[in-house]
């Protein structure tokens, strides 16, 4: 028999299949061991045949194959197929997402722990009156055994001493088996979640989700409107049909108390599955799933791949964010994944969230997607309300701290009353940039084009785009002056002044830096919410989702961040982000707050996103986005070359400009925008960066098809190419 198999080599060099035989055991799916080249890699099998057109005699052997079952089943192969397709990567990247990357070559394996277990055909009492007096933990190990039947090897080796025990085994008091332990994540976390009965929009959006025909559903509802307590039924009823459910959320910071609610409900067959976990128990929860096991699986982006057969629901939590988009290969978004899986298995999608992505509004108003209202906050609870506050008045004023004098003494009246504060900036480290005051210079990564950040806490330099780390510099690199200043304000440095302003007060940080221990995020986010700290203070990964109960203030420190980004999509973002921030407020009994300090306290995003006015927002957005002709009109198409040679990389991007140059002359028609420039960050990790820029009217995948096969000719030893399609990030 002969099997078609794709290695694991990413290079597009290999992006072919290969040809080996094999006798028996193995089927399409299988993860195999082959010889390739003079070495031996592992592949997968994309199918098999009786006949092979190649002379026996060129055609290599498996040497075996690696699990007792196929690990990839038909739609996953399929699926596979699609992303290689879609977002333009090998086949080998595509199959990659299936597999935790710890589980390729054999990183990880299960888990077998000795038992001892008491030999109770054994005489004991003869044994035990055999035992020499001075024996004494031999004895003591005995006693043990016999009170508790059995134990693990280990733990007796560690207590009685490891030549007591081999004594007692030679003897006959125990026999040893192999048992196999589950690394499951997440152990102490405790189920939680009261059942509650659903409010009748609650209800009303279950029964649309359920009895629409269309495929995918949108919940628009605004934060704290009981998004997840629809979710949760939507779940129980699919299990309750025999069906299994993917859901995902936009953060690993958010998994935790979403396996909370679902273990409440469904006990072990909830899995979860993100980057953050052990490598045990990553391999441990993907075979739990694998096996049937476990029916539910909540995880980030890369849960969406989960292997999961008989899907019935797919749930996508805050759809509109932007990291439900990968930004390395392969390039794909998650929704379109989710699409392709809920067409094979006949399966339902729920988009959900309090700002839609513009793309799915307008699906929505397109009849393409059904889509379901929750207007009102649980309890009717009012949104909080927001104060914006003009920070240049403050710079006049002379202020300048972080903070407003609105928001230190909403602050201070926060506290008094014992409740709990969000401040959020998304800036981490403790400043922004480090400037010479003599000469300006702003202190820039070797590496790459980007000013680096100071952190106090390491008291050095950090580069956030290729991690460098630089010593503290006491006198300015270009001119020698030892007058520097701080630019712009990081997390570490708003903590530093609120342990000025309010010594009392307990305070905790979220960012990159503080979350990167194994479950950092869930212990800062515990530590919060069991309330050991008065105000947390973070970057975005605070403001999502959570629902702290006792937080009655929020302050966004510089509103006006993301809005300054050259990105079609900053204002969109920006909006979302607000939205999102301000709805941490004022959840339970007692109303909420929000303080927001702007520079530009008169930009229409800032003034509907405090009104909470989404489609009005929606609308002009939309209309903008007609008139000069951006997604969702159109598809953003990025040829991006990278080179460690400058003039090598400027070469490959000439080359591949006039030859895209021939499509867009063919296909004027559909092109909206055509050029060649530098990236805007032009250098990253000591590589130059191009790109040939492009905006194609949708649904022309032909064009798209001709741009990457093109360009991708390019890709090689004097340039990386890579093709990007509405890329997340255009830096
Ligand atoms: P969202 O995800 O829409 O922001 P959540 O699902 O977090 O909102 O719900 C907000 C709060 O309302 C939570 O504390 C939740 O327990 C509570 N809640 C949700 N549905 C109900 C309900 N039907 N009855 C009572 N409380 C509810
Ligand atoms: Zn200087
Ligand atoms: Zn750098």
């Amino acid at each position: 028999m002969y099997a078609d198999v794709i290695v694991d080599i990413a290079h597009s060099e290999v992006d072919k299949i290969f040809e080996y035989s094999f006798e028996s055991g193995i089927s399409k799916g299988s993860r195999v061991i082959v010889p390739f080249g003079n070495k031996v890699i592992e592949g997968i099998v994309m199918g098999i045949k009786e006949k092979s057109e190649y002379p026996p005699e060129r055609i290599k052997r498996i040497i075996r194959a690696i699990d007792d079952v196929p690990v990839m089943d038909e739609e996953a192969l399929s699926l596979a197929e699609y992303v290689c397709r879609t977002c333009y990567c090998t086949m080998a990247q595509a199959l990659r997402q299936f597999l935790p990357s710890e589980m390729r070559k054999g990183k990880v394996r299960a888990k077998n722990v000795s038992v001892a277990v008491l030999n109770e055909n054994a005489d004991l009492v003869e044994l035990n009156l055999s035992l020499k007096k001075t024996a004494v933990k031999q004895k003591l190990c005995l006693d043990y055994l016999i009170t508790n039947k059995r134990a693990l090897l280990s733990e007796l080796n560690k207590t009685f001493g490891q030549s007591a025990v081999k004594a007692l085994f030679d003897k006959n008091a125990f026999n040893l088996l192999e048992e196999k332990v589950v690394r499951s994540p997440y152990k102490e976390l405790e189920a939680s979640g009261k059942s509650v009965e659903l409010t009748p929009s609650q209800k009303k959006a279950v029964l649309s989700v359920e009895n629409t025909d269309k495929t995918v559903s949108l919940i628009f509802g605004v934060t704290g409107s009981g998004k997840t307590e629809v979710y949760l039924k939507l779940i129980s009823d699919v299990i309750k049909n025999g069906k299994t459910a993917i859901m995902l959320v936009p953060e690993i910071a958010l998994t935790p108390q979403m396996l909370r609610q679902l273990r409440a409900r469904f006990k072990d067959s909830a899995a979860i599955l993100h980057s953050g976990l052990s490598a045990g128990e990553r391999f441990d929860e993907w075979w739990r799933i694998k096996s049937g096991e476990a029916k539910i699986v909540i995880g980030a982006r890369s849960a969406i791949f989960a292997p999961l057969s008989n899907i019935g629901l797919i749930i996508i939590d805050e759809e509109h964010d932007g990291s439900y988009s990968s930004e390395s290969n392969p390039r794909y978004n998650t929704i379109d994944v989710a699409k392709f899986r809920a067409n094979y298995y006949g399966a339902k999608i729920v988009l959900g969230s309090a700002t839609p992505s513009i793309e799915s509004f307008l699906r929505c108003e397109e009849g393409e997607y059904n889509l379901c209202r929750l207007p009102e906050r649980i309890n009717k609870k009012p949104l909080p309300e927001v104060e914006i506050v003009d920070m240049k008045k403050e710079v006049r004023r002379g202020n300048n701290t972080p903070f407003s004098a609105a928001l230190k003494e909403e602050l201070d009246s926060c506290l008094k009353k014992g409740n709990q504060a969000i401040i959020f900036l998304n800036q981490r480290g403790y400043s922004k940039t480090v400037i010479c005051t003599e000469c300006g210079h702003v202190q820039k990564c070797d590496s790459c084009d980007v000013a680096l950040t100071y952190h106090k806490d390491e008291d050095a330099l950090l580069c956030h785009y290729c991690g460098a780390k630089y010593k503290m510099i006491t006198n300015c690199t270009e001119c020698g002056s030892p007058f520097l200043r701080y630019g712009g304000f990081g997390t570490e440095r708003v903590v530093a002044e609120l342990n000025k302003l309010f010594p009392q007060a307990k305070i905790l940080r979220m960012d990159r830096d503080t979350t990167q221990s194994k479950e950092g995020h869930f212990k800062i986010l515990s530590a919060f919410s069991e309330r050991k700290a008065d105000i947390l203070v973070g970057t975005q990964m605070i403001a999502k989702g959570h629902d702290f109960p006792a937080v009655t203030l929020v302050g966004i420190l510089d509103a006006d961040m993301s809005l300054h980004f050259s990105d079609y999509r900053s204002f969109e973002r920006t909006f979302q982000l607000l939205t999102q921030v301000a709805g941490r407020s004022g959840r339970a009994s007692e109303a909420g707050k929000v303080v927001l300090q702007t520079y530009d306290p008169d930009n229409y995003v800032l003034n509907q996103a405090i009104k909470y006015d989404y489609e009005n927002f929606y609308k002009t957005e939309l209309s903008i986005r007609k008139a000069t002709g951006f997604p969702p009109f159109t598809d953003i198409v990025r040829v991006l070359i990278s080179s460690k040679d400058e003039e090598n990389g400027l070469a490959v991007t000439k080359a591949i400009y006039e030859e895209l140059k021939i499509v867009f002359n063919e296909n004027r028609e559909s092109f909206r925008f055509f050029g060649c420039m530098k990236a805007p960050i032009k250098k990253i990790q000591d590589k130059f960066r191009y790109q040939v820029l492009m905006r194609v009217i949708c649904d022309r995948k032909d064009i798209l098809d001709e741009i990457f096969y093109k360009s991708n000719k390019y890709n090689g030893r004097n340039a990386s190419v890579f093709l990007e399609v509405n890329p997340n990030n255009l830096s």
